[in-house]
């Protein structure tokens, strides 16, 4: 099979490893017999699989035991409005910085008076709003560390003496951070740890005191920490799936994830700083590391370009319709390999 490089901004590239443990696991789960996909959750090999996924993530951002995690549905979506059902009392406080974030924002608004702290809106998300004032009598603050389809991300976390909540969906596990700083992280599975149909959410047990509002079971935290992620039948293809995503990320340790990180942004930037045909597209400083938007500076240009990738086997790069131009998504995953061979084509394009 020709490699293909695949720049793809979710569902995403997984390794190779954690895919074939995959298909094992559908065609013979744990030496049962039996495929993954047709046994009960709640049997004792499905159970450990559960447990192990719950408890890596907190093993790989270096959370203690004042910390859970649990496996959810509905996506990343859904947590925009899990998060104001359990935790929006009164107020809300919100960073806005691109189409999630808004959509975040938006949910929050049926259920409470939301705050936006600060917009980058102005400049169509092209940078991250620094210097903001958090009001201190908001319920929690909430922002996205990573603006999937803007290509900006946040380099630093501000200090928040409220709770801090996040959506990490597009980089979570792909650099060191201080998670100790939040309060609840959640992430879509799709994008950095495995495929679609669960949501990672990550909670500090202490804020489910917070919780005033009667809630739906489905909505409610403490109905899924209470039940180990189990109070009704997980996603277990995808669960699974992360499982073996986890273990190759705690396997390669997220110093050198994030050194690999590093040197393949600087690769891409690179060349689309020094190519005389491209530009970037957000503020320099606030570059994604996981997800580089760039553009040609002849738009005419864009269908000779997308066919030299085709020939090149490179996979997933146009960019988000409401930015246009490309996207080349570099999570963990794909390997510098990768980078190199968009950049040759890049190199060599003679428009
Ligand atoms: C993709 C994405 C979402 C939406 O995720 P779903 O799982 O499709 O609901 C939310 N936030 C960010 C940052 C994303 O990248």
């Amino acid at each position: 099979m020709k490699k293909i490089h695949n720049f793809s901004a979710g569902p995403a590239i997984l390794p190779s490893q954690a895919i074939q443990n995959s298909i094992e696991a559908l065609k013979n789960f744990e030496g049962t017999g039996l495929s993954l996909i047709e046994v009960s959750h709640r049997g004792k090999e499905f159970v450990e699989v559960m447990n192990n996924a719950r408890k890596l993530p907190l093993e790989i951002l270096g959370l203690g035991s004042d910390y859970e995690s649990i496996f959810l549905q509905g996506g990343a979506s859904l947590q925009f409005c899990m998060i104001p059902f359990n935790f929006l009392n009164s107020k809300a406080s919100y960073l806005k910085t691109g189409v999630w974030a808004s959509n975040a924002i938006k949910e929050a608004g049926l259920l409470g008076s939301t705050q936006v702290v600060a917009s980058s809106e102005d400049k169509n998300f092209s940078y991250i709003p620094k210097n903001y004032k958090i009001n201190e009598d908001s319920d929690y603050f909430h922002c996205t560390s990573n603006n999937t389809i803007y290509g900006t991300q946040m380099h630093s976390f501000p200090e928040c003496k409220i709770p801090m909540f996040c959506d990490m969906s597009s980089d979570i596990f792909s650099r060191k951070i201080d998670a100790s700083k939040f309060d609840l992280i959640y992430a879509g599975a799709q994008k950095n740890m495995g495929p679609a149909g669960t949501t990672l959410v990550i909670l500090k047990k202490s804020i489910l005191e917070k919780i005033t509002r009667k809630i739906p079971s489905m909505l409610d935290y403490r109905v899924h920490l209470s039940k180990e992620s189990m109070y009704n039948t997980p996603s277990v293809f995808a669960v699974y799936c992360s499982l073996q995503v986890l273990k190759w990320i705690k396997d390669k340790g997220i110093e050198k994830i994030e050194s690999d990180n590093r040197t393949k942004q600087q690769i891409l930037y690179n060349e689309i700083d020094n190519n005389e045909f491209f530009e970037g597209t957000a503020m320099v400083e606030d570059r994604s590391w996981m997800n580089v938007t760039f553009v040609l500076k002849n738009e005419k240009h864009t269908e000779k370009f997308m066919q030299l990738c085709k020939e090149a086997n490179i996979v997933g790069i146009k960019g988000h319709r409401s930015v246009g131009g490309f996207r080349a998504s570099l999570y963990n995953a794909l390997e510098i390999e990768s980078v190199n061979a968009l950049v040759e084509v890049m190199r060599n394009f003679k428009p």
